[in-house]
């Protein structure tokens, strides 16, 4: 909660007084080259923020340029994984210090609930904490058995990454992508959502006082199509990794082929829900409706298709559209609000759309949704909406990207495979059953990255998380194996 007396939001003012903010590039924040800028809003009054720098080409090329730099010149490489660690603990403890201030900065650029902005900071903690681990423990250096000569693999960094990261979590994202490749020795240029830069910028003052050295951690701020697209084609970048959307995943791939740099891309979903009719109607229904409704159904790996079995189905539709009824939109900062507004008038206008074609199309809206109003608030607020009907309708294909569920009953356990798998996606698909051995059963015949059992958006540290097909693809986060894509491998023989 924030009063006007309240310290942590005093400090993120003092932040965001300094508008024009500078980016951060080599230890130093700067201006773009042209001193074009662009303005950050506050999702839940429309209110901006602050004006960030709108950088381009140059710009993005003086952050490879550092991050070069420091690969080759401060020592972060070579440095010995618990050196690095001591330093990473650093920042991973001014982080968790300043997690007031970072999430009161993170629900107003956002439109996320306080509470949430907390939990996604206090995250990328655990993330970065996660990661150093496994840097102190994992093998760089192998000698291999091989007969007739001395042989052994090393482990080394690949030198500076570059990540693009999406609006809807923005710091949380940034702690999953950017901490295996910094426990690992590289060096790193974020450029994050031209909706959310605000806390990413925060991280540069953090990493300072961390005594992080300079040009290791660099972000520059920007359009996708100038400063991202600038990043993603740059020939000095090592690796690349993308989270966004499937369009724009495309792109950056092919801009990352032409100079046959490794790329990861983490991707958008259409996830499904498969609920028998063993289950608790009424604690599922509460899970599910939590599940669409948080962050306002801004998460990729939501489970936005309810397939539920025919016996229950009118039970649980009208369990969901209860609940969904009551749940209080408001302003993100306002402690009585269980969901906050979507991330921009662009987004609101998405959601709208898509329940306006899925209903020309045939859907039933079982809840309505649409645009809602918060007194005193001139935000971009939506109601929840449950639609029904055909799976081939564009709102049952497609991601949406708000509070929308659509769901459709089935008779058989083949049937609702058949249907959860019907999608060009792949990302997270959850099983609700009483039946255990039903349930793993169904889970492992689900085509994606992740099948979850009687919950929905769990991520364990050292669980991998990836998509598939559409997506995404190159290994996906937050696992052992993450941490080894930011590793090449270096054979060393000699003929004995
Ligand atoms: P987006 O693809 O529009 O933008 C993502 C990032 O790409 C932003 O930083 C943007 O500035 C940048 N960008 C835009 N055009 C670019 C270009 N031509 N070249 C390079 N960069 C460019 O996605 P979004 O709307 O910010 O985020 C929502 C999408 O992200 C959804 O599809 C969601 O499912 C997906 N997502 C996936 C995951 C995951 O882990 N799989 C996590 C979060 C979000």
């Amino acid at each position: 909660m924030t009063t006007p007396q309240d310290p942590h939001q005093a400090k993120a003012d003092e932040f965001l007084s300094h508008s024009p903010l500078k980016a951060f590039i080599g230890g130093e924040w700067v201006s773009s080259l042209d001193g074009k800028t662009f303005t950050t809003r506050d999702p839940g009054t429309g209110i901006p923020i602050a004006d960030v720098p709108a950088m381009g080409a140059k710009d993005v090329d003086r952050a490879v340029q550092a991050a070069t730099r420091a690969f080759r010149t401060s020592g972060w490489a070579e440095m010995s994984a618990h050196e690095r660690g001591a330093l990473l603990h650093r920042l991973a403890d001014e982080v968790e210090r300043e997690k007031p201030v970072l999430a009161r900065i993170e629900a107003r650029d956002a439109g996320k609930i306080l509470a949430q902005a907390e939990g996604d900071v206090q995250n990328f903690v655990d993330t970065l904490r996660y990661f150093i681990e496994i840097s102190l423990h994992v093998q760089r250096r192998t000698p291999l058995a091989v007969r007739g000569h001395e042989a052994t693999t090393v482990r080394l960094p690949w030198g500076p990454c570059g990540f693009i990261i999406p609006w809807n979590f923005p710091f949380l994202l940034v702690g999953w992508n950017i901490s295996p490749a910094l426990a690992a020795g590289n060096t790193v240029v974020i450029k994050p959502a031209e909706d959310t830069p605000l806390s990413t910028l925060y991280l540069g003052v953090l990493a300072k006082k961390a005594g992080i050295p300079d040009g290791v951690i660099n972000v520059v701020t920007g359009y996708g199509e100038s400063a991202g697209a600038a990043l993603a084609s740059h020939p000095g970048l090592k690796r690349m990794s993308f989270t966004g959307s499937p369009e724009v995943g495309r792109l950056v791939a092919e801009s990352c082929a032409r100079n046959l740099t490794p790329v990861k891309l983490e991707l958008g979903g259409k996830g499904a829900a498969v609920i028998f009719d063993d289950v608790d109607v009424n604690a599922t229904a509460a899970r599910l409706v939590g599940a669409i409704t948080f962050h306002t159904g801004q998460v990729c790996c939501d489970a936005t298709r309810w397939l539920v079995h025919r016996k229950i189905y009118d039970r649980f539709v009208s369990e969901c559209v209860g609940r969904l009824k009551s749940v209080a939109v408001g302003y993100q900062l306002d402690p009585a609000s269980q969901m906050g507004p979507v991330v921009s008038a662009k987004q609101r206008e998405r959601v709208l759309r898509y329940l306006e074609a899925g209903r020309a199309q045939g859907a039933e809206l079982l809840l309505e949704g649409g645009a809602a109003t918060v007194a005193g608030r001139d935000g971009f607020y939506v109601k929840p909406a449950l639609m029904a009907g055909s799976l081939s309708n564009i709102a049952a294909r497609e991601e949406i990207f708000g509070p929308v569920a659509y769901l459709a009953p089935f008779d058989s356990e083949s049937q609702a495979l058949e249907m959860a798998n019907d999608t060009d996606y792949g990302l997270a698909n959850s099983v609700w059953s009483a039946d255990l051995d039903r349930a793993r059963r169904v889970a492992e015949r689900m085509v994606a990255g992740n099948s979850w059992i009687n919950a929905h958006n769990v991520f364990p540290h050292g669980v991998p998380y990836a998509g598939i097909n559409k997506s995404g693809m190159g290994g996906g986060v937050l696992s052992h194996e993450t941490f080894l894509d930011y590793t090449r491998g270096l054979s060393i023989v000699r003929p004995l």
